[in-house]
């Protein structure tokens, strides 16, 4: 297999490896797991995650872009290195190139961090784009058009929201709030009313299954299992999508806020393109049942959910990747 060109969605929840003419080839979680005792890197991605738990004096299990920014370069480091052998043959005749998506808020510094990452793990030349602009590209809008395009990207760490015109960013915001913070508070919210312990993954379980950022005069019910507070044993409660509405409110309007700041920043007449064609939505978040009519509805601007909306960056740096000449002169220029 002769690889050329490697395309890297490192999300804070899920990274994705594209390459071209194949699709996505690699999808696994963007977790590395750690001794704690000597801070030796011992598996990346499927693996990682599979040890959460398991060992919990020995080991820990690391999400290293969680918040959208990069806490230790040197386990994102390890990372790219994994996902990047993962996918090259181990004898290389030609080096690929590799673009590789990050968050929005992502600082300069941390930019050259992952260039240089991504040199050191083979790569002849390496692309760093920021995750908006690549969920756009594989939204398919035309990003180089003289209109203005607005798509908001909703990962597990943060919603990142952009105004694209020409090629460029026009404004950005990338907002620490995404999939994760409504698990949090959906826990938070059956442990208070409820007065039951869940974890993490059920909560995300609940909020996929049952999950909806509107009221709903039809309500949807969900069997939730945890740990009763007081007696300390197992329990189950029936809960409705509801209670569910009401415990991602507060995580929600703050990615709603994040659009709103944007769109303030946003010149006139590209903000009239953007009333005109609506804003575009990616990411696993947008697929949260609704979340396109209550941003409709609260900002007065139409929302339409991105088809294959969590696949939209890795395609995007696939087509980014396949069109360098197109982009040479925006977004992949230093
Ligand atoms: P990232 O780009 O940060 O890695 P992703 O775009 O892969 O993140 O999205 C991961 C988030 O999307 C997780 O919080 C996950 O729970 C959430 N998610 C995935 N599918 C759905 C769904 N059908 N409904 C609601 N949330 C979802
Ligand atoms: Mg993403």
């Amino acid at each position: 297999m002769l690889v050329k060109k490697i395309g890297i969605d490192l999300g804070t929840a899920n990274t994705l490896v594209f390459i071209p003419k194949k699709g996505i080839v690699v999808n696994e979680p963007s977790v590395v797991a750690i001794t704690t005792d000597n801070n030796q890197v011992l598996a990346v991605g499927n693996e990682a995650k599979e040890m959460i738990g398991r060992t919990p004096d020995l080991i820990t299990a690391y999400r290293p872009l969680k918040d959208g920014v990069i806490a230790d370069y040197r386990v994102t480091e390890a990372m790219l290195r994994y996902f990047i052998n993962k996918v090259m043959p181990r004898i290389r005749f030609v080096k690929p190139d590799v673009l590789v998506s990050i968050p929005a808020g992502v600082t300069s510094t941390e930019k050259r961090a992952v260039t240089e990452a991504v040199l050191k793990a083979g790569a002849k030349n390496a692309y760093i784009v920021t995750e908006p602009v690549l969920a756009a590209i594989g939204a398919g809008v035309a990003i180089n058009s003289a209109n203005g395009n607005m798509i908001v990207d909703i990962g597990g760490g943060t919603a990142e929201v952009a105004v694209i015109s020409l090629g460029g960013v026009v404004s950005v915001h990338s907002a620490r709030v995404g999939g994760d913070k409504l698990d949090s508070a959906i826990a938070q919210y059956i442990k208070k009313k409820h007065g039951l312990a869940i974890g993490e993954r059920t909560a995300e379980d609940i909020k996929i299954s049952t999950g909806n950022a509107m009221p709903q005069i039809k309500e949807k019910y969900v069997e939730v299992r945890g740990r009763d507070l007081i007696g300390g044993l197992p329990r189950t409660v029936r809960v409705s999508s509801n209670e569910i509405t009401e415990a991602m409110k507060d995580e929600l309007m703050e990615i709603i806020n994040a659009i709103r700041k944007v769109l303030q920043e946003t010149p006139p007449e590209l903000a009239a393109d953007i009333m005109d064609k609506g804003m575009i939505l990616s990411g696993g978040g947008a697929l949260i049942k609704n979340l396109d009519k209550l941003i409709t509805k609260t900002i007065g601007v139409p929302c339409y959910v991105a088809d294959d909306a969590l696949n939209c960056v890795a395609k995007g740096t696939g087509l980014a990747l396949e069109n360098l000449d197109l982009y040479k002169r925006t977004i992949l220029a230093k």
